[in-house]
């Protein structure tokens, strides 16, 4: 028998764990196909961003991920050094994830919680809705696209036998040998090498004890060739995950170079247990295109970037989210038949926009083998302090630019979106170590405090909202009927609130099911019916300020 599903989702990674929830907490049914028992054996991404620990609260879940194994004390500082009982250079400080403040713009924080600890928590979410169907062990063979629906090919990788599901719209986030993309035809463009590196996860209990430097979160070691190791400490106590960045000269470790290399990080020989190796390719790629009319690509499968700066995932997690209420409204019947298409116009420039800054920081982690250390900072003395001071400063300065990317992970915007309706303002530069809220139609919706305790941003998600900002705000009697008339489920908030009017600027503000801006005016708009129609999606997208949209350097 052929099973049938609205969504057929393939590869239930982080990326299509989130849309599957997404689409559960929406009522919508899914199916995930996942080639795997679904064990995470080698964990990769460990930093929740603060926009997906947003996305998280939206779903009711971000005390799951707050409650997480990895200690709330565990020291988050960013160390260079030469060796863990030789030199330290530098430090970037963080306290403990449970001491760490959330930033102004939002009402909450990153969280430290790596893969093995994180899938199987939004996999409990996805899970926890009885019309979200996770079927592990379930390949994705091919598929066909028709104009009515696509059908899929599957193959029990226990038993080998093949079956049928048939779906109203595929989305691959099969991670980045995507299978899907690959059916698609689709290339990817960028650079395919950026580095060689070994991933080595390690048990040593008594790590800390061994050297004199402290808990810390990321060890950067710098010898006389420059940058070519990191550590991190992967789950706060036992675990540590080490990368050996190659050279040109250098792509693959063999195990005696990966004992050498512990080794010589230590400064000693030390117990420890290899408990996994993974060879990767740093890549800065993404897709030409984003899918067709019915098949649609998001995750890993459409952009690969260096880890450096934690926008793997967390770009992912906005794919699903960007994506996720638009299936709901074609689904559902009242979105337009542009609206799918307005997926690869607003997230491909994020992607681009991320993968690009994540390569440049990777550039500034490996700066020092461009700039060589001077041999005095490897050397005891006076001397060799002041060298050691005013080389760790200089890279403490440069790698700010790592560890504070807010203008990335919540300053991303849909400017120039077809389905965005511009109110005439022109876009402040893109931003990447700070973050300034803004409510130009396009951007993230502000996070103001609300007197009850909440937050703005949980006015947002399952509908369209309609925010009155004062109490003398027109009526908007309008936009409800133009909603009303195109089934578009939408919730008027009246807030008479200095500080949100102060935020949003305009006394209405239309803010979309994902929290992005749509529209906003102090006046009722004259046609009503059009801002809806474009908002859903249901405009021709042919001059619809596709130019505005912004693909930052
Ligand atoms: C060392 C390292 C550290 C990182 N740190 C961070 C970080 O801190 N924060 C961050 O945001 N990102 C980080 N990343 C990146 C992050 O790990 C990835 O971006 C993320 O895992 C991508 O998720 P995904 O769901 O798109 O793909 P994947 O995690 O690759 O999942 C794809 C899934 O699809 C399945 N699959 C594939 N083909 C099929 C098929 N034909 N049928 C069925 N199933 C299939 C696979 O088995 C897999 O489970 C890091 C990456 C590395 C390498």
């Amino acid at each position: 028998m052929t099973e049938r599903t609205p969504v057929l989702i393939v590869g239930a990674g982080p990326v299509g764990l989130a849309l599957a929830g997404d689409l559960g907490w929406r009522g919508v049914p899914c199916t995930l196909i996942e080639k795997t028992a679904g064990v995470v054996e080698h964990p990769k991404m460990d930093l929740i961003g603060v926009r997906t620990m947003e996305f998280c609260r939206r779903w009711g879940i971000a005390d799951w991920v707050r409650d997480a194994p990895y200690p709330g004390d565990y020291p988050q500082d960013y160390i260079w050094l030469t060796s863990l009982t030789g030199f330290e250079l530098g430090r970037e400080p963080f306290p403990g994830r449970a001491f760490e403040a959330c930033p102004p713009q939002s009402p909450q924080k990153r969280e430290r919680v790596p893969q093995d600890m994180f899938d199987p928590i939004i996999k409990r979410f996805a899970t926890s809705f009885d019309h979200v169907d996770l079927q592990n062990n379930t390949e994705l063979v091919s598929f066909e696209e028709k104009s009515e629906r696509v059908r899929a090919t599957v193959r029990d990788v226990l038993t080998g036998e093949t079956r049928t599901i048939e779906a109203d719209y595929l989305v691959g986030t099969d991670g980045g040998a995507s299978t899907v993309r690959e059916q698609l035809g689709i290339g990817m463009s960028g650079t395919p090498a950026l580095t060689y590196t070994t991933n080595v996860i390690f048990r040593c209990p008594n790590f800390p004890s061994l050297h004199d430097k402290g808990l810390g979160y990321r060890f950067i070691f710098i010898g006389p060739e420059g940058t070519w190791l990191t550590i991190v400490a992967i789950n706060g106590g036992d675990r540590f995950r080490m990368s050996i960045v190659g050279t040109p000269d250098k792509v693959t470790h063999s195990e005696d170079d990966i004992r050498a290399a512990l080794r010589r990080a230590m400064g000693k020989d030390f117990d420890y247990e290899i408990l996994s190796v993974l060879r990767w390719v740093r890549r800065e790629l993404v897709a030409d295109r984003y899918g067709t009319d019915r098949v649609f690509l998001a995750g890993d499968s459409v952009h690969l970037t260096s880890p450096t700066g934690a926008l793997g995932m967390n770009t992912g997690m906005q794919d699903a989210v960007d994506l996720g209420w638009k299936l709901e409204a074609v689904i559902r019947g009242w979105g337009g038949a542009n609206l799918l298409k307005t997926y690869e116009i607003e997230r491909k420039p994020v992607a681009i926009r991320n993968v690009s800054a994540s390569t440049k920081n990777l550039k500034r982690m490996l700066e020092p083998r461009n700039r060589k250390p001077p041999p005095e900072i490897f050397e005891p003395g006076p001397q060799g302090d002041a060298a050691r001071k005013a080389y760790g400063e200089w890279y403490t300065e440069l790698m700010r630019h790592e560890w504070f990317m807010n203008g990335y992970h919540l300053g991303y915007r849909y400017d120039g979106s077809p389905i965005v309706w511009p109110d005439g303002t022109p876009a402040p530069p893109l931003e990447g170590t700070t973050y300034t809220q803004i409510a130009r139609p396009g951007a993230r919706a502000p996070h103001v405090w609300l007197p009850d305790g909440r937050s703005t941003l949980d006015l947002y998600g399952r509908a369209f909202v309609l925010l009155r900002l004062s109490s003398n705000a027109p009526a908007a009697g309008g936009l409800q009927r133009a909603a009303a008339e195109a089934g578009v489920p939408l919730a008027v908030v009246t807030l008479d609130l200095p500080e949100v009017l102060k935020a949003y600027e305009r006394r209405m503000v239309l803010v979309r099911p994902d929290g992005h801006v749509a529209w906003r005016d102090d006046a009722e708009p004259q046609d009503a019916r059009a801002v809806i129609d474009c908002v859903r999606g249901a405009r021709p997208l042919a001059g619809a300020g596709r130019a505005d949209l912004e693909v930052a350097s």
